[in-house]
């Protein structure tokens, strides 16, 4: 590898050793494209023009003054497709189209980064095929349909658990077989090395935007900023314009689920134990033997049992503080902004949104905060009424 592949002593490049060529071929085409001129045009071009870029961000009135600070979102609710997942898509799949690759897999937990692959691989002409659960695919009706509307094949995967982790062992095996003409799009900012780099530089875009528009509107940086964790690509998006600005605090939330006096939780980063999975040396859920455990979160999107590698190191020298949200919490988040400010939030982005009110009360309290607003709610309705009984 070129660049450097680990974050203290995370990360790496744990691969098997048939898709070592075609790992380095993708470092190496993006090390390029992201000095090629034209590649960067098409880009961008697509970032504007296709999702609706740049996001703005928004100054929440009602909610600052009900809690006394200053609360701030960057809107990626507003990007094409309903989250930040399509600055990821449109990069890695102009990545792949610049290699030469025509046909393209991904993983699906939820569904969300399915969806996302391909609605992209529509607009750019691609093959794509989807590896998901067949537990997911059986919760997840809706993203499945988007996807195959989408002209997208889906495999269902029965094997473990039939969930997210099992549905990546199962696109890992297929690109084994078939990489030279097949690009793998992973969802998060984790993976074997480059997969944490190229999709980090693909989400920056949401940091660079708002550290702009926040000097732009208040004349400084925010006293905070705040994203929730799932595999951590929207967190390091936003993360990665602010980690020199030593002034800047900068919390992660991550799923308690039920609470973390349970077993049914994602709280990776407060729970985890290192370990190798996935290609990466990380955090990861695991019982005594290092088997994986299989997370649990009423948002899907969060539901991952490890955490991209970045996210490990920055916790490991106290950068960023990474701590728990209940579903209780981030289901009254997501009451709190539909009802005071109009805007239903994903439940993923909730747990944001939950830290920050917590926080406000104690040590944002008079604070500029900024909180990414991952995606849109409006896919979460079912399971809010489902929650509160209201079905
Ligand atoms: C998928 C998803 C997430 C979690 O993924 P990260 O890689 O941790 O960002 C968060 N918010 C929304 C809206 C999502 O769809």
């Amino acid at each position: 590898m070129k660049l450097k592949s680990r974050y203290g002593r995370y990360g790496g490049c744990y691969a098997p050793e048939s898709l070592m060529p075609i790992l380095m071929e993708i470092e190496a085409g993006f090390i390029k494209a992201k000095e090629d001129q034209s590649f960067q045009s098409e880009f961008q071009d697509l970032l504007k023009n296709y999702a609706g870029r740049e996001t703005p961000v928004t100054y929440m009135k009602n909610l600052s003054k009900a809690y006394g600070f200053d609360l701030y979102l960057k809107r990626e609710d507003l990007l094409h497709g309903g989250a930040h997942k399509t600055n990821n898509t449109i990069g890695q799949l102009l990545l792949a189209k610049y290699l030469g690759k025509k046909r393209i897999i991904a993983e699906t937990g939820a569904g969300q980064h399915g969806v996302a692959t391909a609605m992209t691989g529509a607009m750019l002409g691609m093959d794509v095929e989807i590896y998901m659960g067949a537990v997911d695919i059986a919760r997840q009706q809706p993203n499945v349909e988007r996807m195959k509307l989408f002209g997208a094949k889906v495999h269902s995967v029965s094997s473990g658990s039939a969930t997210l982790k099992d549905a990546i062992n199962d696109a890992m095996r297929d690109w084994i077989t078939h990489a030279e003409d097949t690009y793998y799009c992973f969802g998060t900012a984790a993976g074997p090395y480059p997969f944490p780099e190229i999709v980090r530089y693909f989400q920056s875009v949401i940091g660079q935007e708002a550290k702009a528009q926040m000097l732009a509107r208040t004349g400084k940086l925010p006293d905070a900023i705040i994203a929730c964790v799932g595999g951590g690509s929207n967190a390091i998006g936003l993360f990665s314009a602010f980690l020199e600005d030593k002034s800047v605090m900068i919390y992660g939330a991550e799923p308690a689920g039920k609470g973390m006096d349970t077993e049914e939780h994602a709280a990776t980063m407060n729970r985890g134990v290192e370990g190798v999975f996935h290609g990466m040396q990380s955090l990861f859920l695991q019982n005594e033997d290092g088997q994986i455990k299989e997370p649990y979160s009423i948002s899907a999107g969060l539901d991952y049992p490890g955490i991209g590698p970045e996210h490990a190191y920055l916790q490991s020298i106290s950068r960023v503080n990474y701590k728990t949200i209940t579903d209780e919490e981030a289901i009254c988040a997501f009451e709190i902004l539909s009802k005071k400010e109009g805007i239903i939030p994903a439940f993923e982005s909730s747990h944001a949104l939950a830290l920050a009110l917590k926080l406000a009360k104690e040590t944002l309290c008079g604070k500029t905060v900024l909180v990414n607003l991952s995606g849109r709610g409006d896919k979460d309705l079912q399971s809010y009424f489902n929650y509160r009984g209201e079905a």
